[in-house]
């Protein structure tokens, strides 16, 4: 068993404290860049379409970008945008030295094939760290920019645990965006992974053997109390807004909190838990994308 101070029955893994302090930090390290005489990181982030979640999103990454000091720059493209039109507008800011960061708002309608247009993003400017290179690094075990939300959670779990070496972590959901790479996160952190998904027979049984179980399915409320091994740390990555009795509506994780909290030795809220990091993420990836990006030019190498 770890003997980490801060290990209590049930407690709160408070991610918007733990963001705020991060962005915090940004900030300042930002403000040291441009002292050094670099110039100020930019992020750009494309929107297509009207999907009012996204929209809530990107807005809050563009207030958050200038929080931490750095420049923002939106584009909002209609629904009707064909993947033609989306890859120029990515071609124009790969090629924009004031832009480091580079990051298009999933999902995408349907006429774009989301993997195609991730591709296209220089490497060094993405800073969702979903293209092939990044993705191949990560696999790799190479330095590379690591996808926001996972790198998050695993900011969480290291709130709680100074060293996850040998623990059980069990990861319920595969996709590209948050399973596959925490998987590949934690085994570089040296736990033992499991990876569930929908296909998995007796998930239940698989995510009670997990010291660390990471969930994101989109399946609000699959994970029950009983599903949790008594004294794990969970980290709840999902978010579905569902209606109220008050005709209103909430978000809601992918975890029964209310049971879980009860059994879990540490447990992220939703709202409030993995949320807030994958923002904080964002901005350490496009300081760590514009430090890459200058020391490229100084080799006389940035393209
Ligand atoms: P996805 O639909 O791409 O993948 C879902 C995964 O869950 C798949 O691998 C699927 O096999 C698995 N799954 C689905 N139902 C299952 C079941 N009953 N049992 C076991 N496995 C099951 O989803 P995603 O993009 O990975 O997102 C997952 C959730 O995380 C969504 O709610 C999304 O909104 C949320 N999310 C949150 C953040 C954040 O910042 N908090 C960021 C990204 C995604």
């Amino acid at each position: 068993m770890s003997t980490h101070p801060s290990e209590q029955a049930g407690q709160l893994i408070d991610g918007k404290a733990i963001a705020r302090a991060l962005t915090e930090k940004i900030g300042q390290d930002v403000a040291a860049f441009i002292e050094q005489g670099n110039p100020l990181p930019g992020l750009a982030v494309v929107l297509v379409g009207n999907d009012p979640a996204s929209e809530v999103y990107v807005k809050n990454k563009a207030i958050q970008t200038h929080r931490a000091g750095m420049r923002s720059f939106m584009h909002m493209l209609p629904e009707s945008t064909s993947q033609d039109e989306l890859l120029d507008l990515i071609a124009q800011l790969n090629a924009n030295p004031r832009i480091h960061g580079v990051l298009v708002q999933l999902p995408l309608p349907k006429q774009i094939d989301p993997v195609v247009v991730t591709n296209a993003i220089a490497p060094h400017k993405d800073v969702d760290g979903l293209g092939e290179v990044n993705a191949g690094r990560l696999a790799l075990g190479m330095d590379g920019i690591v996808p926001c939300t996972p790198l998050g959670c695993l900011m969480l779990l290291k709130s709680v645990h100074k060293d996850l070496t040998g623990k059980h972590a069990v990861v319920i959901g595969a996709s590209n965006l948050v399973g596959k790479p925490m998987a590949q996160l934690l085994l570089r952190e040296n736990c033992t992974v499991s990876v569930g998904h929908i296909h998995t027979q007796d998930i239940r049984g698989l995510a009670r053997t997990g010291d660390i179980l990471v969930v994101a399915t989109g399946k609000h409320g699959l994970v029950r109390g009983d599903w949790i091994k008594p004294g794990a740390t969970v980290i709840d990555v999902g978010i579905t807004r569902v209606p109220t009795h008050e005709g209103r509506t909430r978000l809601v994780g992918d975890v029964a909190f209310d049971e879980a909290r009860h059994v879990a030795g540490h447990i992220t809220p939703v709202p409030g838990g993995v949320g807030p990091m994958t923002i904080a993420c964002l901005l350490h990836n496009t300081l760590q994308a514009a430090r890459v990006t200058q020391a490229l030019l100084k080799n006389g190498d940035a393209s």
